[in-house]
């Protein structure tokens, strides 16, 4: 979920769309102008039809943005940037610079969120019960409008981390035993338990029922799991190398191999080294990394005469981080560009290899030490 571009600035906070939000935008659309209010007031044209659903999808993504305001303006009140908000296929999610530092901030920044969509939907709710008559296009999707934020605060109110109630709860938790890190544990378990509780669902409305809406009760559940385990590594990236650069925790002892050398030498180099990849490297240039993987994809027979310059992953596909990098961002770009290893190099030289098995072993590490 990469691809975002961005929409303009409201209060010095960017505004980024994901190309999943047009695809919601349009699928919003469509089912609004073509089914949900032909359904309800009748005898309009296809245009106004049409209208009403566009406006209505506008104002939802609005009240999405709203909501999304309503914990950005907290946070800042609080000391805490927004780096941005990005609009996409579920929601917003707005994205601060740093996480708060104690479980009061936490909660307020959070329960902004909610409160927000509430308002929104008293408010909507209320002038249109009061000077609108039902059953006309606009009084209709205006009610519309203020039934869903009524929905988003409640749904958004669910206690499954990182949804705003999974931090809600995690903010008591961490306000009653002094420990974010377990509080998260907790707060992650409780989102785990409530995803497969929501999957389970879902499949028994599959099969049991022959609904296919169940589907996206199993896709939400699966999404919410997935968001909540991935936060919680995060979280401990942060706290295992918070502070430390990869220059610490790289290997500096490096076997390199040459672009000219048989595969039969580099299967001798991996015998004799026992490492996983090794950089490849000419006099003073860096060609890039070969690993076991690559050695896959030649036939046995054909190792005699295969030069490790036909396989080797080029330095252009390989993650190349400086030495002084924030060792804590690593995991999360190995994550993303699909990789376990990177080349540390300074002004052009190769000065460390990196790899997530180095990582997780400090992550261990770290964890034995500091328990006792
Ligand atoms: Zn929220």
């Amino acid at each position: 979920m990469n691809s975002s571009f961005r929409l303009m600035q409201i209060r010095g906070i960017p505004l980024e769309i994901n190309i999943s939000w047009l695809m919601a935008f349009f699928l919003f659309s469509i089912t609004l102008a073509q089914a949900y209010f032909p359904g309800i007031v009748a005898g309009l044209s296809k245009q106004a039809y049409w209208a009403a659903g566009i406006i209505t999808t506008l104002l939802v993504f609005a009240s999405v943005l709203i909501h999304e305001f309503g914990h950005s303006l907290v946070a800042i009140k609080e000391g805490i940037p927004i780096k941005k908000i990005t609009l996409f296929i579920f929601g917003g999610i707005a994205q601060m610079e740093s996480e708060p530092t104690n479980p009061a901030t936490e909660f307020k920044i959070t329960a902004a969120g909610p409160l927000t969509s509430l308002l929104i939907a008293f408010i909507t709710g209320g002038l249109n019960y009061l000077f609108l008559p039902r059953g006309q296009i606009i009084s209709e999707s205006i009610f519309f409008v203020a039934r869903l934020n009524l929905y988003m605060a409640i749904f958004n109110l669910i206690p499954a981390f990182p949804l705003d109630g999974g931090r809600l709860f995690r903010s008591i938790v961490w306000h009653f035993g002094k420990n974010m890190l377990k509080a998260t544990r907790v707060a992650v378990a409780l989102g785990s338990i409530l995803s497969f509780a929501a999957m389970g669902l879902g499949l028994i409305i599959i099969f049991f029922q022959g609904d296919l809406w169940g589907l996206w009760l199993v896709f939400m559940g699966w999404m919410i799991y997935q968001a909540g385990q991935s936060s919680y590594s995060q979280l401990i990236y942060k706290e295992t190398f918070s502070g430390m650069k990869v220059s610490a925790l790289m290997s500096t002892v490096l076997q390199t191999i040459s672009p000219d050398a048989t595969l039969d030498e580099l299967a001798e180099h991996f015998l004799q080294y026992k490492f996983g990849a090794f950089p490849v490297v000419y006099g003073s240039t860096t060609h890039g990394l070969v690993s076991l993987q690559n050695m896959r994809e030649i036939p046995r027979d054909q190792w005699a005469e295969t030069r490790v310059s036909r396989i080797l992953t080029p330095l252009k596909e390989t993650l190349v981080l400086r030495p002084d990098t924030d060792a804590a961002e690593v995991m999360m770009k190995m994550a993303s560009q699909n990789t376990g290893r990177a080349l540390i190099m300074e002004n052009g030289d190769l000065v460390g290899l990196l790899s997530r098995t180095d990582m997780m072993r400090f992550i261990q590490m770290h964890m034995v030490l500091r328990s006792n």
